[in-house]
């Protein structure tokens, strides 16, 4: 029976891939065992088909987006050289509006581009061995100015020795880019970001906190899901894709990184991951 029990408790977990062995078990059992192989083996199927699903809708997007980026690249090249000859001012206007929104598809067809490639796996981890605190700095200096315009404190709260993690570091700039790009957009002037890093065990703690906007606790699970965005009118900036923190989900769930979301409406938002050193 302790048998039965393990097992069962490994199907709670999703591991559907066993079958019991109606013959190993009393005579009573057996009936009972086979119809749950058969439910186990439907589920399994219905599993399978949907994880296909998913990765064919992946690849699909995948696809759409790089065919449509040739020629938007190409439309891009047009509207920047217009929009350098002398035109009247009107016609001159309608070109830079052309082209500042010719730009930010390519940077939503580059952004999805990125997220089918990572949700489909076609994105290998390169991991090793590197100092976060050298990684935060950088990420840090990209956006001083963009802080220093919209009146924003930034701070990086890290001890002075190197902090060193076992991850693809690429992708964590990536995940600390989207945080603070975050954490920025969604605060407010005279408000302030930090990004703090702290051993912890092992493993480093890191933090992306803001004084922000904050977010309703209704939407807070929902965040992570790609295109997802809470419509605000209190954002420092509104352009978004709603991909940036389904980019970050992505990664960190590769690195098998937990990470949580805490955040108060009107307070301000900590996006919390650990890494390994
Ligand atoms: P976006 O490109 O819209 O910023 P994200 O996936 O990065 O997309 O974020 C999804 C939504 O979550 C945002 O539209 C915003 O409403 C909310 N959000 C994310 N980070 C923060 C934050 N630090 N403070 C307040 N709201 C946030």
């Amino acid at each position: 029976m302790g048998d039965i029990a393990e097992r069962l408790e490994r199907l709670s977990q999703g591991l559907f891939s066993f079958r019991f062995a109606p013959a190993d078990f009393p005579e009573e059992f057996r009936g009972l065992l086979e119809r749950l192989n058969a439910l186990v083996a439907q589920v399994e199927h219905e599993l399978m088909r949907v994880r296909k699903l998913e990765r064919v809708r992946s690849e699909f997007l995948g696809n759409v987006s790089h065919e449509l980026r040739n020629p938007l690249f190409a439309l891009r090249g047009y509207l920047e050289a217009l929009a350098e000859l002398p035109l009247e001012p009107m016609a001159q206007g309608f070109a830079q509006k052309a082209l500042h929104h010719a730009q930010r598809l390519e940077a939503l067809l580059t952004r999805l581009m990125e997220l089918s490639q990572i949700e489909s796996g076609a994105v290998r981890m390169r991991v090793r061995v590197f100092d976060l605190g050298e990684l935060a700095r950088q990420v840090l200096t990209v956006f001083e100015e963009r802080a220093r315009q919209w009146e924003v404190r930034l701070e990086l709260q890290v001890c002075e020795e190197p902090l060193e993690v076992v991850a693809d570091r690429e992708r964590i700039e990536q995940v600390l880019l989207n945080l603070v790009d975050n954490a920025l957009k969604y605060n407010r002037p005279g408000g302030s970001v930090w990004v703090r890093l702290e051993p912890q065990g092992k493993t480093v703690r890191v933090e992306v906190a803001d004084t922000g906007i904050g977010i309703p606790k209704e939407h807070q699970e929902r965040v992570f899901e790609r295109f997802y965005r809470v419509r605000s009118a209190q954002a420092l900036a509104s352009e978004g894709s709603g991909l940036g923190l389904a980019i970050v989900k992505h990664i960190l769930e590769a690195h098998q990184a937990p990470y949580e979301l805490e955040s108060t409406p009107g307070v301000g938002t900590v996006v919390r991951f650990w890494l390994r050193r």
